[in-house]
């Protein structure tokens, strides 16, 4: 699993600027899609060698209400508690505050391991400064600067140096060649109901069997005499118990969850619409470029005027996710359900489908026969052919001249083109322009 970077600190220290720096490589998926904001507390990033998520929990505030007990909201302190590492953040041109040394309490005392990260530390002398950090009792102080990208690379590598990456295992590999499928969604929208009617009774209930899956993250499976694994997000897991009515939400678990995935399904709640939350998990998945299945659940009880008015909704709040499947049903009553596994199947196949550079080439020509790219100014753009740079999700790569001058919605038409021609349903597709030959 990657491990996960969580940034803590008062305002203004420059977390959010920092964050940033940290989280650039995958901006360009998600920018690319309209309706779609990225997410300003949760991002993947890749400074160094090892990729990783960042956690900034400046959002969450209110850091200092009252005293000791309110230093950090409870959110923050959730997401210390998962952290693989917490960089905590302090200002070097105010220096110490007595903020920080309330915060630096409670870091202590959660047990984790805490980097402490001298920000906005750019031309300033190091010694003097850096004694009053040492004050914390956190170990030796790092300073960077977030705002000019200095020694960002040093940080996160000393963050991540306990973290290696071996190549997959073969375990890992052999479930790459099936679906491996992220059941994620906020809590009570019906996930465990969900898995249940899927699987059958029994199979959750080895869940909870201790030695056997417990601390595993990974159920294997067969549905049709087809293997599958499920990765279970720690949620799951606590709702199947009796005693546990609350669900803790986790967003860590789930992006984690998503990543370890190759298909998200996405579970929505008819009865209670489409929230900020439902929108910051589909962009997860986005942002992952993970193939996706849309599972409108509780589509019980509900009227025909009811439900024309949920679909105009869904249609209309989810239309970035168009390119997936969706499909309303009763994970309770177990009907709809049947499809669900099929849909699963086909954004598979879609997001690691190979398409030899002929065939793609010509569709490519075939799309700019009927339809040629507009001109830039004096020139017109020229694309010669086509390859795929890439699987799950598929890149097709195109190569010409004059490139640079190709409009977004001209990108989006030879998207929605190949999606066609090859029949690419429930996986994101990316089309990049390459410059000569
Ligand atoms: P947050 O509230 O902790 O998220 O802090 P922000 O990232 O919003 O930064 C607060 C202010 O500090 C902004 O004006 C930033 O431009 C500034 N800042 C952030 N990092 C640096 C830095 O490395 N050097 C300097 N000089 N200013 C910085
Ligand atoms: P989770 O938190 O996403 O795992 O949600 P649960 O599976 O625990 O379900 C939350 C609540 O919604 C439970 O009371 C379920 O009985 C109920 N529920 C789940 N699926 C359906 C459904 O299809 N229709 C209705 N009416 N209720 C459902």
């Amino acid at each position: 699993m990657k491990p996960t970077l969580v940034l803590v600190g008062r305002p203004n220290v420059g977390k959010s600027t920092l964050f940033n720096r940290l989280t650039r490589s995958r901006d360009a998926l998600v920018a690319d899609i309209p309706g779609l904001t990225r997410d300003r507390h949760y991002g993947h990033g890749k400074l160094g060698l090892k990729p990783y998520f960042v956690v900034d929990t400046g959002g969450f505030e209110p850091v200092i209400k009252s005293g000791i007990l309110h230093a950090m909201a409870q959110q923050t302190l959730q997401a210390v508690d998962e952290a693989d590492v917490v960089l905590f953040v302090v200002d070097g041109r105010q220096g110490l505050a007595s903020q920080d040394k309330i915060i630096a309490d409670q870091l202590r005392k959660t047990g984790q391991r805490i980097i402490l990260v001298v920000n906005k530390a750019e031309g300033m002398h190091a010694s003097p400064m850096m004694a009053e950090f040492h004050e914390l009792g956190l170990g030796a102080p790092h300073s960077v600067s977030a705002l000019h990208g200095e020694h960002l690379g040093e940080l996160v590598d000393f963050a991540l140096e306990d973290y290696a990456y071996a190549a997959a295992d073969e375990a890992e590999s052999a479930r790459l060649k099936h679906p491996a499928i992220a059941i994620v969604g906020r809590p009570n929208v019906g996930k465990s109901t969900l898995i249940n009617t899927l699987l059958g009774e029994e199979r959750l209930i080895t869940f909870d069997q201790p030695g056997t899956t417990r601390d595993s993250i990974y159920v294997d499976f067969e549905y049709d005499q087809r293997p599958y694994t499920l990765i279970d997000t720690a949620g799951l897991r606590r709702a199947t118990k009796v005693w546990e009515t609350i669900e803790k939400f986790s967003a860590i678990k789930t992006l984690q969850a998503i990543e370890a995935a190759n298909v998200a399904i996405l579970v929505l709640d008819a009865h209670s619409g489409i929230s900020e939350q439902d929108a910051r998990i589909a962009g997860f998945i986005l942002e992952a470029g993970r193939a996706l299945v849309v599972v409108i659940n509780k589509w019980d009880g509900l009227d025909d005027y009811r439900r024309d008015q949920i679909k105009l909704e869904f249609g209309r709040k989810l239309a970035f996710l168009n390119f997936a499947n969706l499909h309303y049903v009763s994970a309770l009553h177990g009907t709809g359900m049947k499809v669900i596994m099929p849909s699963v199947d086909t954004a598979y196949a879609a997001a690691m489908a190979r398409i030899p550079t002929p065939k793609l080439t010509r569709a490519m020509l075939a799309a700019v026969a009927k339809q040629p790219p507009p001109r830039g100014g004096m020139s017109r753009p020229k694309l010669r052919y086509a390859h795929q740079g890439g699987e799950n999700p598929p890149l097709i790569i195109i190569h010409g001249s004059m490139l640079e001058h190709v409009p977004k919605t001209y990108q989006r038409y030879l998207e929605n083109t190949f999606r066609e021609v090859f029949q690419l349903q429930g996986t994101p597709l990316r089309v990049e322009f390459r410059v000569g030959h």
